[in-house]
């Protein structure tokens, strides 16, 4: 029998280049990097450590962004990256152009699927939290064993939404997915669902058999529903992951 065991934490260095960029919605943008090494395998979930400059001690410095590509996509990554006003790895990938090399460590990290769920997956996402969610939820999706998969993804108003067709393809995947878009600062003609994601996944808890929630984003909101989800009994090692993407 022949076994593959895939690292979660690889500190290899390893080069890429530019190959394309677009924008998906406000401030938002969509690099699409080739890693010249086919071979290279990773689990959605995963994140890449860029080095996108040198501080006043020539040290490296680093920034992790997440894989927003599922791993069939042999020999190429895909990052969404908020654009940060004044931020350092936001100003190197903005002066990035096509042809352009880049370094960086991993794939690595554990906020990864569960090799098996016992029930019910609920994804939680803000922002571009949802780069490591989509991939994760399309590999949920495509096994047999998995309960329902909520996808919830919290925005602030229409200017930022992007990936409407891909969670569209992610709802038709299979009838146990269910994708809500919520948004917090919507115009006065928005249709859909407002506000934050917290209260409506505290809601459908009950309703839930046997859940395991990955939440992805901004700290606040991690922090706050790891709280109420712990405060409602689920428990804090077992049924949930986190990835925080800044404070
Ligand atoms: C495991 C992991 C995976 C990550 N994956 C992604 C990803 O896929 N896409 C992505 O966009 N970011 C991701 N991040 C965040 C990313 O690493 C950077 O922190 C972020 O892009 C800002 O970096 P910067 O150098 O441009 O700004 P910095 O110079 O580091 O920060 C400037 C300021 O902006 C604030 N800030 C940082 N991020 C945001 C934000 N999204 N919205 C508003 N304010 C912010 C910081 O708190 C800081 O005050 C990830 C972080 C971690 C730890």
């Amino acid at each position: 029998m022949h076994f593959i065991t895939l690292p979660l934490v690889s500190s290899r260095i390893h080069h890429a280049r530019l190959l394309s960029r677009r924008t998906l919605a406000r401030r938002t943008e969509e690099f699409v990097l080739g890693t010249e090494e086919p071979e290279l395998t990773f689990r959605p979930g995963q994140f890449i450590s860029v080095a996108v400059g040198t501080d006043a001690q020539a040290n490296p410095i680093l920034r992790s962004y997440s894989i927003a590509s599922p791993p069939d996509r042999r020999g190429e990554i895909v990052l969404i990256l908020r654009m940060v006003e004044g931020g350092v790895g936001t100003a190197f990938f903005d002066r990035l152009q096509p042809g352009d090399r880049l370094r960086f460590t991993g794939p690595m990290g554990f906020f990864v699927n569960e090799l098996a769920h016992p029930g019910d997956v609920v994804y939680a996402a803000t922002g571009t939290g949802i780069a490591p969610i989509l991939p994760m939820a399309q590999e949920a999706a495509a096994r047999a064993e998995t309960g329902r998969i909520l996808l919830e993804w919290g925005l602030r108003d229409e200017q930022d939404i992007f990936w409407q067709r891909e969670l569209e393809a992610l709802q038709r995947q299979s009838p146990r997915v269910r994708v809500r878009l919520f948004l917090s600062r919507p115009s006065a003609g928005w249709p859909g669902l407002r506000g934050h994601i917290t209260g409506p996944i505290l809601e459908e808890l009950p309703r839930l058999s046997q859940p395991t929630f990955y939440l992805c984003g901004n700290g606040r909101m991690v922090e706050e529903l790891k709280a109420a989800l712990q405060a409602r009994g689920v428990h804090r090692k077992r049924q949930i992951r986190t990835e925080v993407f800044f404070d």
